[in-house]
């Protein structure tokens, strides 16, 4: 139930349909953003919805779409999804995609058209796994080569590899895949970014090169700044993952969320280390609206 907005309007959740030859549903042509909604003490609260909107007018225009919308419609169609639904918290799927006025890989004339659905979404994860940490294998799919020329797009086309991944995970009894990159340096999860802490005390992330510049890795790298933690994006190989003292993936989906494990080794102790606890509380406290922004 509840209303989802689709091309400037709301509509009933049901009836928010799209024909069988929808182009993007046929070439994967298409870009969408998950955003997340916090119940605060002044109401429901979509954190950092500006980036996130201006991440997928972006993501638009690498792939050469044209969003029919300004910024501003977009952002205020969130928040009124948001407010319509009469939500509290929520993830909100923004998305854009090609329409069916034709087929075929020219992709020319074609409408693109925008939908906005929100609905609550609690934990992503089992909600131990933010305390416990989780499984994590290094996936046998790559972040392969369009995926990361293109890794600034949020676009649909480029998650068949991390849903193989993430499934090859699951079926392998881990929470969590680790993508690496065509050189064999880490990538990032099925959707999520990955930071170490090594025994120097300093974080580290994979560079922007085969990752998608994540909204939270970019909050978390401000967080630790702010607890004058030294910082460092620099590719990373498996093994250093392997020897971490902490490590942690990091999502709008995913939050904070420890790793306790990478293709059968312990991390650290394999607890919840306290580095990415302390980053994990001024997160929930930041997007809770419990920390000035
Ligand atoms: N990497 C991938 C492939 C993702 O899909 C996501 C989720 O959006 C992320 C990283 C984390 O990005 P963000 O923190 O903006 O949600």
């Amino acid at each position: 139930d509840g209303v989802i907005w689709f091309d400037g309007k709301l509509v009933p959740w049901r009836e928010a349909q799209t024909h069988v030859l929808t182009h993007t549903l046929h070439y994967g042509m298409g870009v969408f953003e998950g955003v997340r909604a916090y119940n605060t003490d002044a109401g429901p609260a979509i954190f950092r919805l500006e980036e996130h909107t201006d991440r997928l007018f972006r993501s638009a225009h690498i792939l050469g779409m044209t969003i029919p919308y300004s910024r501003e419609e977009l952002i205020e169609a969130q928040k009124t999804v948001v407010r319509e639904n009469g939500l509290d918290s929520a993830y909100l799927r923004p998305m854009c995609f090609l329409g069916s006025e034709g087929m075929g890989l020219r992709a020319e004339g074609l409408k693109v058209h925008c939908i906005i659905a929100a609905w609550d979404w609690p934990s992503y994860m089992d909600p131990d796994a933010k305390e416990k940490g989780i499984k994590i294998r290094t996936s046998s799919y790559t972040r392969h080569h369009v995926n990361i020329t293109m890794c600034k797009a949020k676009a649909n086309g480029n998650y068949m590899n991390s849903m193989l991944a993430l499934r090859e995970a699951l079926d392998s009894g881990c929470e969590e895949a680790l993508l690496l990159d065509n050189e064999g340096y880490v990538a990032e999860g099925s959707g999520e970014n990955i930071f170490i802490v090594k025994e120097d005390g300093i974080l580290y992330t994979p560079e922007l090169t085969s990752c998608l510049e994540g909204i939270t890795r970019d909050t978390i790298i401000r967080f630790a700044q702010d607890l004058g933690l030294e910082v460092k994006e620099k590719r990373i190989t498996r093994d250093e993952v392997y020897i971490a003292k902490e490590a942690f993936f990091t999502g709008t989906a995913a939050e904070v969320l420890p790793i306790r494990e990478h293709d059968g080794r312990t991390i650290g102790n394999g607890q919840r280390g306290p580095i990415t606890e302390q980053l994990q509380t001024m997160y929930f406290d930041q997007v809770t609206g419990k920390r000035e922004v």
